[in-house]
């Protein structure tokens, strides 16, 4: 690998890298910055975000920049303005031994005023958004005849935020002899029709497959039901104690919703959307940055200027529209060679959505399940553990107190102090999860619930024959999967299914009794296979226990052992939820 000196930068340039703590180009730098250097030709370049793509373009253009004139000879295009900020506050960075380099910052939401006087006092480089680039043109404040050099960053999300038309003023402003760079982490029809209009024979170069996802992000899909969402995502936070996320969500509206939501359930969470202010955007994001948030939940346009390498998941509490962008939502995480985790929570419909979007990736998603109350009190517990294993003993400041509290505390034996300040600091998720349901079953009801509504009602249990099959978790099974091998047999497609319990080893399922023999008859017929087990179907004799009447409760689930709950309470559950506010994660 080579180094910076290597890439043909001045001493100056090196010397700032060195002080950035950039010790070695990244793969889009190596390629892109000798490229730039040496040849006028136009450039293609497929970068994903956090691979180093703004010293890729910025070094190269500082390099060349002649000093000795003040006019505009770079113009930078960003989508938002945290990343139009971001890539000046760079480029000061990257040319603080340059003193007669100069780059001025023009951005929407900002005194214009102060960005005309910038101007006037010149500068080599120009960093903006679209709007303010180009009112700025109108205005005759800024003037683009003597560019060299055009960066199109985030070309891809230009476009998706409807700067064509900006775009377009911005490069009839400029002189046909320029240089374009277009840097994209994505290139779907519209970006190539920018590069096909706006560029001659551009040399394209990638930090990876185009498009293709980070190899450091791993992707989970959960299953969900309108219904589940928000608690899954809970669930995914509570087995996470060391979470920093952003939760991406598609509009202003729901993104406000479900922050407000974790807000009042104690969890370090903010909105990050177009409806704040810019002083409120930037303090939440300098919150977030700082961690003093760990969950920022934004809509897409917002979150990208956010610079944050170490996230530990994205969380997509809503699949984006446009696919192309899950890719720039998971790149948030996995950046500077740490890994990252990216989450998609999905309904039946939005299933449909993975497929298209794995073969963009060449990766697979792993459908996992939502965890348990059990899964998560344990978690929760070993973190404490964990926390109280390292925390620091400060001597000189609880010696004093010492010999009192011994006193106090004498009677109680080890073990049961141990318990004591277990349960003081856990009690109240013991409570909270004593009897929460299984989401992954809840999931499957809801389903059913929103299948029988579409056809005129849910079904009371006595027009449901209940079946056993003979496949359970350890058979990867779950409830959609279930439906989806049920709906496979050919069966009449108004079926109505019912209940679904899935065990570890075995099922039940219920089916509208009139189809009782049809589905018999199908699964015998089919001898189907799921993942390599021949598939057994048979009418369950044994009818006690269950509920009568109510449709969507469920039987108690049989393999759920430990802190002694039952999940099939969910009203218990419900009525729980004010002793979870009162466990303020704000204090931890
Ligand atoms: P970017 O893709 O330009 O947003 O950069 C992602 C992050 O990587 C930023 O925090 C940069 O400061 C950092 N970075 C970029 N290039 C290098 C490098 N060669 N060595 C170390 N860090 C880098």
């Amino acid at each position: 690998m080579s180094t910076f000196s290597d890439l043909g930068l001045k001493e100056p340039i090196n010397k700032a890298l060195r002080d950035l703590g950039y010790e070695k180009p990244t793969v889009i730098q190596e390629k892109a910055i000798p490229q730039i250097i040496s040849s006028s030709e136009d450039l293609k370049a497929f970068a994903q975000t956090g691979t180093g793509k703004t010293a890729a373009f910025s070094l190269p253009i500082i390099e060349l920049a002649d000093e000795t004139s003040t006019a505009t000879q770079a113009i930078i295009l960003s989508p938002t303005r945290e990343l139009a900020v971001q890539i000046g506050r760079n480029i000061e960075d990257f040319s603080k031994y340059l003193p007669n380099l100069k780059v001025v910052t023009v951005y929407g939401g900002s005194n214009i005023d102060q960005q005309i006087r910038q101007l006037k006092r010149g500068a080599q480089i120009v960093v903006g958004t679209p709007g303010r680039t180009v009112d700025l043109i109108k205005r005759r404040a800024l003037k683009l005849n003597t560019v060299k050099w055009l960066v199109l960053d985030e070309a891809d999300e230009m476009l998706n935020m409807g700067f064509k038309d900006e775009l377009d003023k911005v490069l009839e402003a400029t002189p046909e002899t320029k240089q374009t760079l277009l840097f994209s982490a994505t290139f779907p029809r519209e970006v190539e029709s920018i590069a096909r209009n706006y560029m001659s024979n551009p040399v394209e170069i990638t930090s990876g497959q185009k498009n293709q996802g980070s190899d450091n992000v791993s992707h989970e899909s959960y299953f969900v039901t309108e219904r589940t969402r928000y608690q899954a995502l809970k669930r995914i936070a509570d087995v996470n104690p060391n979470i920093y996320a952003i939760v991406f969500c598609r509009t202003r509206r729901e993104t406000q919703e479900v922050a407000d939501k974790l807000i009042q359930d104690g969890y370090n969470a903010d909105s990050l959307h177009g409806d704040l202010s810019q002083g409120q955007r930037d303090s939440v994001m300098e919150k977030f940055r700082k961690k003093n948030i760990q969950m920022l939940v934004a809509t897409d346009v917002a979150a990208r200027g956010l610079d944050v390498n170490n996230l530990t998941h994205v969380i997509n509490h809503k699949l984006p529209d446009q696919i192309e962008n899950y890719n720039h939502r998971s790149g948030r995480t996995g950046r500077a060679g740490n890994k990252g985790v990216s989450i998609a929570l999905v309904n039946r419909k939005e299933r449909g959505k993975l497929r298209p979007i794995e073969r963009i990736l060449k990766k697979k998603f792993v459908d996992t399940a939502i965890p348990t109350g059990e899964e998560i009190c344990k978690k929760q517990l070993f973190h404490l553990i964990d926390k109280v294993e390292n925390t620091e003993i400060n001597t000189s400041k609880i010696d004093a107190f010492l010999p009192s509290i011994y006193e106090k505390l004498n009677e109680f034996s080890r073990e049961d102090l141990i318990k004591k300040f277990v349960s003081l600091e856990f009690n109240s998720f013991l409570s909270y999860y004593e009897n929460a349901p299984d989401l992954n079953n809840m999931s499957s009801r809801d389903d059913r619930g929103d299948r029988n509504n579409s056809r005129g009602g849910r079904m009371s249990n006595e027009n449901m024959t209940r079946f056993f099959i003979n496949l359970g978790r350890k058979d990867r099974l779950n409830p959609a999967k279930l439906m989806g091998l049920i709906n496979e047999q050919g069966i009449d497609k108004n079926v109505e299914i019912g209940a679904i319990d899935i065990l570890d080893t075995f099922s039940f399922f219920e089916i509208d009794k009139n189809f009782e023999n049809q589905t018999l008859d199908a699964f015998g017929n089919n001898n189907s296979e799921f993942n390599g087990r021949r598939v057994n179907v048979e009418i369950t004799k044994e009818r006690k226990g269950r509920r009568s009447g109510g449709g969507g409760r469920r039987r108690n689930d049989s393999s759920n052992k430990g802190f002694g709950r039952s999940r099939n309470n969910n009203d218990r559950f419900q009525g729980k939820k004010s002793n979870h506010r009162k466990f303020d994660r704000r204090s931890k």
